[in-house]
């Protein structure tokens, strides 16, 4: 059999952490077995997919040097890639299950569908659709089909009280009833479900190991039974467990940095975060801790895979990430700088929102320092600037926790512009005034309160690194405000 794995992220955010994870195990499954590896772009939620975030996927997986043999970029035998180029594949293979049987069409109503949900709710009883339309006489169905009658294409789950299928780390995996809902395969614009055009790519592009993060586990008897039903061979499924947080939470941003674009920022080697990675639920025959990528490669095998929810530690991490520095040679170090931070090209992005404000060259590296710095470091006065006049350290933290929340963890694109607008829009709804917002903005993601335009800065900035700035000034400013009781700032001092 010829290994064939993919990856197969959703253009919608920032890479995440748990995308290497999964490319990483495909990775080393197909190239241990001489197979191949795939990159597909899952962007079938047209209204979440963004083009900017698919290629900083890209660029993340490139960093890392995760090689794919097909992809949008690359090409491949079994293209398009993108799932947004595929529609019509994926509606003739929902037809041919209404045909069959296998699948029906669905003419209820969203308010329908919401009064059911509601009801469902307060019987605290699993949400599911009640498979009114599944009764539907079939002549009937295709008459109002015809008659353009808006509707869905619904999988006909058994009807059996229990599901049985496999996962090769777990066995036997038995779903229940109330689990086995009636998914939709086709939205009522013709577009295709995740589910849908999930399982008809991995089928068409061949895919023999399902390989992906365990919170896909519960669609797997929606997948199973859409193979079941084409009549088609079912790959291997094989769920990974899932990263967490040192507390045993999903790893989530809350608690750790999990864009990709954080770590290659901060200057975390490829090669490091990939042996770290490696060992999120794996461990090597000989128990090694410190391994290359193509080691890694030459001992892989999924059952060596342990379901134990690993714990990744940041703090873990950056020791690993030392160890790995600390054994370049100074010039490999240099180009490592030269690589990122010091790179021409970031260079030459910050040095003409410096160039205005310094006498001497040596002046740069004191003005310009928090363009290479991870974190800043806040004095009181600082700490205090960023607070308005009749406002409080703790409104203040949760200002700039909401603007984290509601506007910067949700933009892909980070230009001076769109910084901009966005700001601007947040602080009308907000009620904070420009001046105020853009002050305590300025301090929290510079450490100062004189600086190039804000911008443009931050632009330069980068958004993971405004990110983790602005939740550091929060987290300060809460603290203060319990030292400080929660008294107004009414004297401010700027730095
Ligand atoms: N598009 C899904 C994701 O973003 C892929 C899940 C799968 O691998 O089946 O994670």
């Amino acid at each position: 059999m010829v290994v064939r794995t993919r990856i197969a992220p959703s253009p919608t955010g920032d890479p995440h952490v748990g995308t290497a994870y999964v490319a990483l195990f495909n990775y080393a499954l197909a190239r241990r077995h001489g197979g191949q590896f795939v990159l597909r772009i899952e962007d079938t939620d047209r209204q979440r997919s963004h083009p900017a975030s698919e290629k900083m996927i890209f660029d993340a997986l490139r960093w890392l040097r995760v090689s794919w043999d097909e992809g949008p970029d690359v090409g491949g035998p079994y293209g398009p890639y993108r799932q947004s180029e595929r529609s019509e594949i994926y509606r003739q293979h929902a037809e041919e299950l209404a045909r069959k049987g296998a699948a029906y069409p669905c003419f209820c109503a969203a308010e329908r569908l919401a009064a059911l949900r509601e009801e469902q709710r307060q019987k605290k009883l699993t949400l599911g659709y009640d498979r009114q339309c599944r009764g539907l006489d079939p002549a009937e169905a295709a008459r109002r089909r015809q008659a353009g009658e808006p509707h869905v294409i619904r999988l006909a789950m058994p009807l059996d009280e229990s599901m049985a299928v496999r996962d090769l780390l777990r066995g036997e995996v038995r779903f229940e009833r109330p689990q086995m809902d009636d998914q939709v395969l086709l939205k009522s614009d013709g577009f295709p479900t995740y589910h849908l055009a999930n399982v008809v790519d991995d089928h068409l592009m061949k895919i023999s190991h399902v390989v992906r993060a365990e919170e896909w586990l519960p669609s797997l008897p929606k997948h199973v039974q859409l193979y079941r039903s084409f009549g088609w061979e079912e790959p291997v499924f094989c769920h990974l467990p899932l990263l967490r947080n040192p507390d045993r939470s999903k790893i989530s941003k809350r608690k750790n940095p999990v864009s990709l674009e954080y770590y290659r920022r901060a200057g975390f080697l490829p090669e490091a975060l990939l042996n770290y990675l490696a060992l999120m639920g794996y461990a090597m025959p000989d128990e090694r801790q410190e391994f290359s990528l193509p080691e890694f490669v030459g001992h892989f095998a999924l059952e060596r895979i342990s379901l134990g929810g690993p714990v990744f530690d940041l703090e873990k991490l950056r020791w690993l990430n030392g160890v790995y520095l600390r054994k370049l040679a100074p010039r490999e170090l240099l180009e490592r700088l030269r690589g990122h931070l010091l790179s021409d090209e970031y260079l030459l992005r910050v040095l003409p929102l410096c160039q205005e404000r310094i006498e001497t060259l040596e002046d740069f590296f004191d003005y310009a320092g928090f363009f290479f710095s991870g974190e800043v470091a806040y004095g009181q006065a600082a700490l205090s600037a960023m607070v308005p006049q009749g406002r409080t350290p703790a409104e203040t933290a949760k200002m700039l926790s909401s603007l984290l929340e509601e506007k910067i963890d949700r933009l892909v694109e980070w230009t001076d512009a769109v910084i901009e607008s966005e700001l601007r829009a947040f602080g009308e709804s907000a009620g904070w005034s420009v001046k105020e917002l853009f002050m305590a903005v300025r301090i929290a993601t510079t450490g100062r309160s004189a600086t190039p335009p804000l911008f443009e800065t931050l632009a330069v900035l980068g958004k993971e690194t405004c990110r983790r700035r602005i939740r550091k000034a929060a987290d300060l400013l809460k603290l203060h405000h319990k030292d400080a009781k929660d008294t107004k700032i009414t004297k401010t001092v700027t730095s």
